[in-house]
């Protein structure tokens, strides 16, 4: 029987899940948001650059180590831009045009002193989900590509300096004009349920007492983030799983990760053998289990702006408590 052959008939109807192409169930991740239009076709328009930067409506954002000045009020931030003439020197790069034609670029260099007061430098992971849409979108943007330019500095070809070009979003050889692109590592990370709806929780050996979070790794070469989620859940507790299904990315990029969120059903054999190397502990918590265990000060979850916790608190149904 053909595939079109079992389409139900009936007029209106959703097709099957098979050929059904939805969106993400994860939505509005606090790293994942974005308001300012990247304007790649202006990365090597050099007379629109040049008129930009001599523009005094331009902002400019400075990243130094993976920090930026940022403005914390009331459960809110901002971020602190500059003009481009108090611009440090560094690597600069176009983060985009908004709907008023203002244009954003970041640079790659010594952060000023704070403005006033509210004013301090802060990581991304810190000040990401207190941020607007726009400043989150501009800061994590703006992180990635200077932390790449400041660890990526040589050909890997030939071991030459490379010198910045599109706007910093590429690397060029002056010796034998290879290109290079900023890196992302993907990475996935996997909420794991048994038949009874229990929610499968480790805690990684590197971490403190009382941390948990669901099962994370990197995809590795030549694999598929699918095939990556089956075999670290089996590497790091003797579970195996199916129906893997995607949930959503969010840019990680400290330094130069994208996680890609998963649910995964273990429906065979629900007994854990932890690798002792990387997980210190896991186990399986029905809702109220987690619940009890938070309530007591047992466990601790991850942070809200991590994709773990926007998964977990998916599986949970309700606001999570108890963060790191
Ligand atoms: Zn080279």
């Amino acid at each position: 029987m053909s595939a079109a052959a079992s389409l139900p008939d009936v007029p209106g109807s959703a097709p099957p899940p098979s050929v059904a192409l939805t969106g993400p169930a994860l939505t509005r991740l606090a790293l994942a948001r974005e308001e300012v239009d990247r304007s790649a076709h202006l990365r090597n328009d050099q007379a629109w650059l040049d008129a930009a930067w001599a523009d005094q409506r331009t902002r400019v954002l400075v990243v130094e180590h993976g920090q930026a000045l940022c403005e914390f009020g009331t459960e809110q931030a901002r971020l602190g831009f500059v003009a481009p003439a108090q611009a440090p020197d560094g690597v600069r790069f176009l983060l985009g045009v908004d709907d008023e034609a203002v244009a954003y670029f970041g640079v790659a260099g010594a952060l000023a002193d704070p403005p006033g007061p509210g004013f301090r430098p802060a990581y991304l992971r810190e000040a990401g989900p207190l941020l607007s849409d726009r400043d989150a979108g501009l800061l994590t943007h703006a992180v990635a590509l200077g932390n790449w330019h400041e660890t990526f500095t040589h050909c890997p070809r030939c071991g030459s300096p490379t010198d910045p070009f599109s706007s910093g979003h590429a690397r060029r050889c002056p010796v034998d004009a290879s290109e290079h692109f900023p890196r992302v590592d993907p990475a996935m990370i996997v909420l794991v349920t048994d038949p009874l709806d229990r929610a499968l929780l480790a805690r990684n050996a590197l971490w403190p007492e009382r941390r948990v979070s669901i099962l994370a790794g990197f995809v590795e070469a030549g694999e598929s983030a699918e095939q990556a989620v089956a075999r670290e859940v089996a590497e790091e507790t003797g579970i195996a799983v199916s129906a893997v299904t995607y949930l959503g990315s969010q840019p990680w990029p400290m330094p130069q990760s994208l996680m890609l969120g998963f649910r995964a059903a273990a429906d065979g054999s629900q007994e854990i053998e932890v690798d002792a190397n990387e997980i210190a502990e896991a186990n399986w918590y029905s809702r109220d289990e987690l619940t009890a265990a938070i309530a007591s000060g047992q466990l601790r979850l991850p942070p809200p702006v991590s994709i773990a916790h926007r998964i977990i608190e998916s599986w949970y149904g309700r606001e999570l408590p108890g963060s790191w």
